[in-house]
């Protein structure tokens, strides 16, 4: 597969109204979108840094994935998400061909309405990994 960069680094927070200040007042970054994904039991706010852009993930939900990422380590970055050039289906389809666990076995519409599908930190070094069309 083509990666052509970091699409974002997406970051559990308790809140993203007490997590902001430090990205915009301290870092200098400018939130431009917050989100709620009802199925996903989130809200996320996006800042850029170049093409790069920050996800700040908040559960709305005691049962939503990042709550209990939060619970069992604590705030911190939860995901990163590659941008691929040639499609997430491609790439999707090579990752099955080398043996890695898939989470998402076709794409689906993420925030921002991107293909986007997760690869199993159990077989990605430690690393949940997004794979995000671009
Ligand atoms: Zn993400």
């Amino acid at each position: 597969m083509k990666i052509s960069h970091i699409e974002h680094l997406g970051i559990a927070v308790k809140s993203i109204e007490e997590a902001l200040p430090y990205y915009e007042n301290v870092l200098g970054l400018k939130c431009y979108n917050i989100e709620t994904v009802e199925d996903q039991k989130v809200r996320t706010a996006f800042l850029k840094v170049g093409d790069t852009k920050i996800e700040l993930l908040e559960p709305t939900s005691p049962e939503s994935t990042i709550a209990k990422f939060i619970e069992k380590k604590g705030m911190g970055v939860h995901h990163i998400a590659f941008a691929v050039e040639d499609g997430v289906a491609n790439a999707l389809a090579e990752c099955e061909e080398k043996g890695i666990q898939i989470i998402d076995k076709a794409p689906r519409k993420g925030a921002e309405g991107l293909n986007i599908a997760f690869l199993h930190p159990k077989s990605t070094q430690g690393v949940l990994t997004e794979l995000c069309e671009c």
